[in-house]
């Protein structure tokens, strides 16, 4: 699966915690990540990730355009509720892909933790179908 993480300054501690507590996971993914939370998640458990801009840079939108042409099969995404963002129309936009595209998104650690789970029981298959599907009729 195609895996995009991204965390605000103030949740970096928290998505680097879940990678390293979930690396064994994470490793059979293919990651993704906005510039500085790429960076520090590598640094911390040396898994191999996809850099994109720093987010406020247009790494959102990055990630979005990824969603746009069904490569991404889930985001993580801890947002931080209680500080404004600069680029926050960025990060609107790419929720709004999500929904649009119908791709699992995980805005917190609690429901990041429920869809690890359910990557590692399997329960992503139905991603596989969907993308595959998309690349016969392109
Ligand atoms: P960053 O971007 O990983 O480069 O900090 C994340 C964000 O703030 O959207």
């Amino acid at each position: 699966m195609n895996i995009a993480l991204i965390a605000h300054d103030k949740k970096k501690q928290d998505i680097i915690h879940f990678a390293v507590a979930y690396r064994p996971v994470l490793r059979e993914h293919t990651l993704y990540a906005t510039g500085t939370t790429g960076l520090k998640i590598v640094e911390a458990t040396g898994l191999s990730i996809q850099r994109f801009r720093s987010g406020p840079l247009g790494g959102d939108q990055q990630i979005g355009a990824l969603i746009a042409e069904n490569k991404m099969d889930l985001v993580i995404f801890f947002k931080d509720p209680l500080t404004a963002q600069p680029h926050e129309p960025d990060i609107s936009a790419l929720i709004r892909l999500c929904d649009v595209y119908q791709i699992p998104l995980a805005s917190n650690m609690a429901s990041a933790e429920l869809f690890i789970h359910a990557l590692e029981r399997g329960d992503f298959h139905w991603r596989h179908i969907i993308r595959n599907k998309g690349e016969r009729e392109e």
